[in-house]
Order: structure tokens, then sequence, then C-alpha cells
């Protein structure tokens, strides 16, 4: 449609989504698709059938606005029993139509015009256009190469008296790395006596590898006072399009976020919300993810051992780094879309999470997918 309309963009410099171009990518040259963090398999036939009989009883209107209640006293049972954390469910956890929408709220509800948020790159694409549409400055902090650590000196460095949150993710997208006790530490410490909050992303809390344990800020009563966690139904279910996610903060941040959420989704999808009730319940729904795909990791970095790709280690979340300098001087993105079109196989440019497009000669691998497709997707890697 022919538009006279002048549009003064919010957003000039940000395109299409790096999951939504690649996929249409994927789609166009009939490519396998290694690069969004979403399962190829089926969810559980009894989680399917629970939505399905929730909307067959009738809960087929409006949740409340902050969840309905079954589901939050399973979360905070699920958060007291793993992470020790006592939140209250009638007013520290709410639930969200998605991670995102988690992001979002929090961010736009507690970031002021002017405030300064530390997040480290590479990053989830969501965090800096979020805080930027606050008329607040995001403050990008380089994890350090070759094994993507954060520099906890740069962080004290970057800390202003405008600084108002830190973002951090772990296990951790892309990079797959995962919080270890001394990252724990200095996060306390470069927050102790300050009004910093953290929000915290850990959509990927229940899938940490070779037996180390994922840090939630949950765990941590020293951060857990100035934490929003944010974490995932969709990760943790191989659900990913349902949309529903979940915050846990304490009441007087909360009070905050949810004023942002009303208005923004009102409530998240209520027949899902039923079933992630009864889901709950039995902790091995979760509790199993880790070795699930601990599996799937190996069986594809197996399959992946005769290729010319270099793979850095995967410690937890879907995801798996390779590197392709060692034979190619292409930039990444030309890289990808070569093995898009040449080998069929999709992935994602490690450049599209850093704001100044750093070029490492890295990629993403998801292999959040059935085993058919992770070892067909090794076989075209190998041909290159
Ligand atoms: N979190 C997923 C990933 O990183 C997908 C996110 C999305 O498609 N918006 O691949």
């Amino acid at each position: 449609m022919q538009s006279a309309m002048q549009t003064r963009s919010k957003l000039p410099d940000v395109g299409t989504t790096i999951f939504t171009v690649i996929g249409q990518l994927a789609a166009q040259h009939n490519a396998l698709n290694l690069s969004q963090g979403a399962p190829n398999f089926m969810p559980d036939a009894a989680l399917v059938e629970d939505v399905a009989q929730a909307m067959r009883d009738g809960h087929n209107q409006y949740a409340p606005m902050a969840g309905i209640g079954a589901l939050r006293e399973a979360l905070a049972h699920k958060v007291e029993t793993l992470y020790g954390a006592r939140y209250d469910a009638a007013s520290e956890v709410t639930v969200m139509a998605s991670a995102s929408e988690g992001l979002y709220s929090t961010i736009s509800a507690l970031v002021h015009p002017g405030d300064e948020v530390i997040y480290f790159e590479p990053s989830f694409d969501s965090y800096a256009p979020i805080v930027r549409l606050q008329g607040a400055q995001p403050v990008p902090i380089k994890l350090s190469l070759p094994d993507f650590r954060v520099n906890w000196d740069e962080v004290s460095a970057a800390i202003t008296p405008k600084t108002r949150m830190i973002i951090v993710n772990t296990p951790h997208n892309p990079t797959a790395t995962v919080f270890s006790e001394h990252d724990i530490e200095r996060l306390k410490a470069v927050t102790r006596n300050t009004n910093i909050l953290i929000l915290s992303d850990e959509v990927y809390e229940h899938v940490v590898f070779d037996g180390a344990k994922h840090h939630s800020m949950a765990c941590h009563q020293e951060l857990a006072e100035r934490s929003v966690v944010v974490s995932s139904f969709g990760k943790s279910y191989h659900v990913t399009g349902w949309r529903v996610g979940y915050c846990l903060a304490p009441a007087a941040l909360m009070d905050e976020i949810r004023k942002v959420h009303q208005f923004m989704v009102f409530s998240a999808d209520t027949p899902m919300q039923v079933a992630f009730a009864t889901a709950l319940a039995q902790p091995a729904s979760y509790l199993g993810l880790s070795a699930f795909y601990q599996k799937k990791r190996d069986l594809f970095a197996h399959a992946l051992r005769e290729s010319r790709f270099e793979l850095l280690p995967s410690e937890g979340s879907f995801f798996m780094l390779a590197r392709f300098r060692g034979f190619s001087d292409e930039s990444d993105s030309d890289f990808v879309l070569r093995l898009i079109r040449d080998a069929q196989v999709a992935t994602i440019p490690l450049s599209a999470f850093y704001t100044d497009g750093t070029d490492s000669g890295l990629i993403r691998l998801s292999f959040s997918k059935d085993d058919a497709t992770l070892l067909e997707g090794a076989r075209r890697l190998c041909s290159i």
C-alpha cells in the first residue's frame, strides 16, 4: 500500500531479527535448519493432551493478570526446592507471555531514560534494543576470548553512578558458557552496596552439562534481593511456540513489572498455564533435560569430528560454537550464506550477536533437533 506518512524510527539501525532472516533463507534453499534454538521434535504427548483437556474443560478465557494461582504456587515450590529461595506466589511470581515478554516488561518497568545497562556481548539480540526503547544507554562488555568469560575488572570499570542494571545470562546464548562460583562471587562484589539491579536470563537453567551446577540468582540471597529472574517453559518443555515464561522478583520490583505486563499482554495463555501446573508436579519433566541434551551435544560433536570445524566447548544451552577461520577467510555472514546455498544447512553467524558486528570466524549451531537431523546436518557440514 502506498503511504505518504513519514516514520521517524525509534530503532533506525535495527533490521529484522537474525532468526527470522536465516529461517527464511533456510526455507528458500530447502536447507536443514540448525540456526534457531527451537526443537524440531514433539513435546510430551501428555502435555499436549493436558492443554487440549484444559480447553475442553473451559479454560479458554483470560487468566489472572499475574498467572493462574496453581501455576504460581507450583513455580514457587519448584524454585524453593531447587534453589532455596522462597518467593511469595501471590506477589513475587508472574507468568509471562514468553521469557521475551518477561525481559521486555522488566527492562521497561525498571530502567529510566538516561540510565545505563551493562550486558555482555555476544548476546541474545533483544537486550540492547529494549534498553534503547526506554531512552537508556546499553553498555556492552565483550566476553573475553578464547573461552568467552566475563572480565569482571572490566565490569567494575564500566560501572558509573548511572548504572541501573546488569543483564546476565547463564547458561549463555550464544556461547554455551555457564557461570561458575567465581562469576557469582564477582557479581556479588561488583553490585554490593549499590542500587544496581540484576536481570538474569535463565531460560536454559535445566540444560547444563557434565555435572555442572546452574547458578540461579535465586541460589544466592544477596543476589536474589536485587534480581529479576526470567525463565521459560518453552525451552524446558520443547514448546517454544506456546510463548509462556515467568519472572521471579522481590515484591517491590514485581509490583512495577506487573504494571507493564498488565498493559502489554494482560495475561499469558490460559490452557497452557493449566497444563504446566500439572507438568511441574512431576520434577522428572525438567530434571532429565540436561542428560537429554548432553546426549544430543555429544552425538552431534562426534558426527562432526571429521569436519574441518574447530568446535568450542558447550557447557550448557542448546548451542555450540564452531570455528571455520582455520580453513576460510570469508566473513562469518558470507560463510553462513555459502553454507545455506552449497551445503544446505542453516546456522547463525556469531557477528549477529554483537552490536559492532565483531567477526571471530565463528558460527552458532543449534543441537535442539532430532537425532536424524543432527546426523544429516553434521554430514552436510563435513562436506565443507
Ligand atoms: N532463543 C532462540 C535462539 O536464540 C530463538 C529466539 C527467536 O527466534 N526469537 O535461537
